[in-house]
């Protein structure tokens, strides 16, 4: 008997397990999202058995021909959708991506300036328990106490004490468009590079629904899973003034091409062999993401957010900065009186996912948190609309309202349970 045929059924019971928590559940955590069957069957294939260091036709190994064709299929379709000249698709994940940035562009010991974590930006943008805020050295810009937006000319004047040789820009938690064109008149005054972290929303920049990075930013990174809605994974992209950008020469007086230094920071300078068959998914995504539909999916993951914003602060909740522009929103719980994680662990009890997040200014830790961060991609995905918006906030609030009243919230589970029914994820 072969025993590869014996189902491993440690492993697939607890996929099975998942598979119906996905399918029960509301799913707000603004990360997430559901990728196609065609994305999680490219990412399941043989692929996966595949060694490929290098590049498509510059490769370590034999037998690459038909890998090649898939990683150059991935490039070149999102070289459309972004309209960029240049991208590496190989990043394991979006840090990793941000790890090989740094290393192209940095020595250890330089200055970065980032968004700070605790007002929603990444840690792979200085954080102290990070390689960012390890190897370099970093100094942070934040949102302003009275209107939870960033302030950019304090970005400019904090780039002028600090002098750092990268601005970077991008966040996790910030509900508002980005100002690319004043972050690089930052940049320029003090002779950085300026990098965008667009994870989060880069599916509505990609269609055209939020400022362009690309006219601004020297590189470009995003993960490919969040709105997206592609596999687990990351990609670097370069924008303007990409191959280069300060006339870098090599030592022997060569002209740097800025693309050539970050494929040789991928690989062979934060990563081993490529995975063919996570790049064949992204390739998948990227072609879904350049129909048509993509972008009206793009279009109601933002109308939700706006409803389920204006939603929540009819109901007295606290939204930061007072709305959103993009996919997300950070609600400060504090006028509620309860806290991001008591909120978490009482709507997971409701079959709503969602995550505990500090809010800026925060007075409680990351592991209790004053707020909760809610996205709608995953919902928009499931196919729900602007009406459902507003249901689904009038369960949260429900849900909250009870917190510590088992009966109340069995019935919003329920609620939510019996609804989905009828948007069925899986085939
Ligand atoms: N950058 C930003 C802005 C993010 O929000 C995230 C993920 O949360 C990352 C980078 C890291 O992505 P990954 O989890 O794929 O390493």
């Amino acid at each position: 008997a072969a025993p590869a045929r014996l189902l491993d059924t440690a492993v697939f019971d607890l996929i099975a397990q998942e598979k119906t928590r996905q399918t029960h559940g509301l799913e707000l955590i603004a990360s997430e999202n559901y990728v196609s069957e065609q994305v999680m069957a490219a990412q399941g294939s043989v692929l996966t058995n595949k060694y490929a260091e290098g590049l498509p036709g510059k490769r370590y190994y034999g037998g690459c021909e038909i890998v090649d064709q898939v990683e150059q299929l991935a490039i070149d379709r999102v070289k459309e959708l972004f309209g960029v000249a240049w991208a590496n698709v190989q990043p394991h994940s979006g840090a990793q991506a941000n790890a090989a940035v740094m290393l192209a562009c940095l020595q250890p010991g330089d200055k970065i300036l980032g968004f700070d974590l605790s007002h929603g930006g990444h840690l792979t943008h200085g954080s102290p328990v990070n390689f960012s805020g390890k190897l370099y050295q970093p100094s942070f810009y934040g949102v302003e106490k009275e209107t939870g937006l960033i302030d950019w000319s304090k970005i400019k004047d904090i780039a002028r004490r600090e002098r750092p040789k990268m601005i970077i820009c991008g966040a996790s938690a910030y509900s508002r468009d980005w100002n690319y064109a004043a972050l690089r008149e930052a940049a320029d005054e003090v002779g950085a590079l300026l990098l965008a972290d667009i994870s989060h929303p880069s599916a509505l920049i990609a269609k055209g629904l939020l400022n362009s990075p690309f006219e601004h930013c020297h590189i470009v990174t995003t993960t490919t899973h969040k709105t997206l809605r592609g596999p687990r994974g990351g990609l670097i992209m370069l924008g303007k003034d990409f191959e280069n950008p300060f006339g870098m020469k090599t030592p022997k007086g060569e002209i740097r091409q800025m693309s050539a230094v970050l494929d040789g920071a991928v690989f062979p300078g934060t990563q081993g062999g490529p995975l063919e068959h996570v790049i064949a998914a992204k390739a998948v995504a990227f072609g879904e993401a350049l129909n048509d539909d993509f972008k009206t999916y793009t279009q109601q993951v933002a109308r939700n957010a706006q409803v389920l914003a204006s939603s929540f602060m009819g109901m007295g909740y606290d939204i930061i900065s007072g709305g959103t522009d993009n996919h997300l929103m950070l609600i400060d719980l504090r006028s509620k009186g309860i806290s991001g994680k008591l909120a978490e662990n009482t709507l997971v009890r409701a079959d709503i996912t969602i995550n505990k997040n500090m809010v800026p200014f925060d007075d409680k830790s990351p592991f209790v948190t004053s707020g909760i961060r809610i996205g709608s991609a995953a919902v928009t995905t499931r196919g729900l609309g602007e009406t459902d918006m507003v249901r689904i906030v009038e369960l949260i609030d429900e849900t909250l309202t009870h917190h510590d009243n088992d009966t109340r919230i069995g019935q919003v589970r329920q609620r939510v349970n019996t609804w989905l029914q009828d948007y069925p994820l899986f085939a």
